[in-house]
């Protein structure tokens, strides 16, 4: 049960302030509780005391006034002092679907630069909890598989792949696991194909401010029906899976990401298509995508690799390899580091050495590391 002591409005306004439309909005207020688990975890917060759930107050906009709010800020262990800060673009994506709204019933013209910004309204219902949110998440801090890492260490044995961003946390991909994906995307041509992606959560207690980080170990291929080729999806087949791997492999594995394709050169319609104008040449992450993100990997260091198809200068398919994480509650493209496990993982990582790249076979029992250890290392170089 979601409580709130404010309701929220989302109110539409044209470039020159005039009001063109309002509406009231539920928010879905837990992407800002896990961003702002993992800033109380940065701040030294005890993992143990830092709920699933947290308080949300609203932070009314000092030139505005109330109702008006510039954001609102979260407190997920009762200090005060460790709270996160979110803004009104916490709401950009409903904002712009209102938008769309407007200009279908012609109120917005295409194209017209319009404001939005949020008011916020005591309850007169108010529920006696003053605010405190189940965020739905049964799973609760304690239950954090954490591994103790030197993040210094995974940094300069990796090669960052995208803009690294100081507020995403570090993910860690194997070069392997990469090249895997991309034979996979291959060999499953025009359907989409994935997997999930296992390894440890590690924790780098060293500095100023705590760091979580995903080390990337093995992932897990999806199992799905036949009839749904076109859209990726998770089967109870492929959680199991996923679960039998993480307890066969014993090495105090999670759930960190997961990963799917966009084989668009096979869906690419344009009559003579060119890099310029073909709507498919892109890196995306659809609403699908999210939705999906957002379900099933709602902590804010998980993320989701995609392989997808764009053209390169001459005009040629490629393909190409995006990260796709939490920032701020929203979902974002991100960089992450590329690194072989062989240099990296036993310095970096006190268990280190457990476990590395392995694709877990998908039928019958997962194997253990079943492409672990000597055989790769020859391959690889
Ligand atoms: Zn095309
Ligand atoms: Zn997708």
């Amino acid at each position: 049960v979601t409580t709130s002591r404010y309701r929220y409005q989302l109110e539409i306004l044209k470039y020159d302030y005039t009001p063109v439309g309002q509406l009231p909005i539920t928010p879905d207020w837990q992407p800002a509780i896990e961003w702002a688990r993992l800033g109380a975890i940065r701040a030294g917060s005890p993992i143990g005391v830092v709920a699933a759930s947290g308080t949300v107050d609203p932070i009314w906009n000092s030139e505005a006034g109330q109702p008006y709010i510039s954001g609102f800020k979260v407190s997920v262990d009762g200090e005060p002092a460790r709270a996160s800060e979110f803004e009104i673009t916490y709401w950009r994506s409903l904002a712009r679907a209102a938008a769309a709204t407007l200009i279908e019933k012609k109120v917005l013209l295409d194209g017209e630069q319009f404001r939005y910004r949020v008011a916020a309204f005591p309850r007169t219902d108010a529920p006696s909890s003053r605010g405190k949110l189940d965020s739905g998440v049964t799973e609760v801090a304690p239950d954090l598989q954490l591994s103790e890492g030197n993040l210094a260490d995974m940094v300069a044995a990796g090669s960052p792949v995208g803009a690294i961003n100081p507020s995403d946390p570090p993910v860690f991909i194997p070069s392997q696991l990469i090249r895997e994906a991309v034979k996979m995307k291959a060999e499953a041509q025009a359907t989409e194909t994935g997997s999930v992606l296992i390894g440890r959560l590690c924790i780098d207690r060293r500095g100023p401010a705590a760091e979580l980080f995903a080390v990337v170990t093995a992932h897990v291929p999806a199992r799905y029906t036949s009839n749904e080729l076109t859209r990726m999806t998770f089967t109870a087949d492929t959680w199991a899976d996923v679960h039998n791997a993480i307890s066969l492999r014993g090495a105090g594995e999670v759930m960190l990401a997961w990963f799917h394709t966009h084989p668009t050169r096979h869906f690419c319609t344009c009559e003579d298509c060119d890099r310029s104008r073909c709507s498919l040449n892109t890196d995306f992450f659809s609403l699908d995508d999210q939705l999906l993100h957002r379900s099933v990997f709602p902590r804010a260091w998980t993320s989701a690799l995609v392989i997808s198809d764009v053209m390169d200068e001459s005009g040629t398919w490629t393909d190409s390899c995006s990260l796709f994480g939490w920032r701020d509650g929203a979902i974002v493209e991100r960089g992450f580091y590329e690194f072989d496990p062989d240099r990296a993982d036993r310095v970096a990582t006190t268990d280190g050495g457990k476990g590395g790249t392995s694709i877990v076979k998908r039928s019958g029992n997962p194997v253990l590391g079943s492409t672990v250890g000597g055989g790769r290392r020859g391959a690889g170089a």
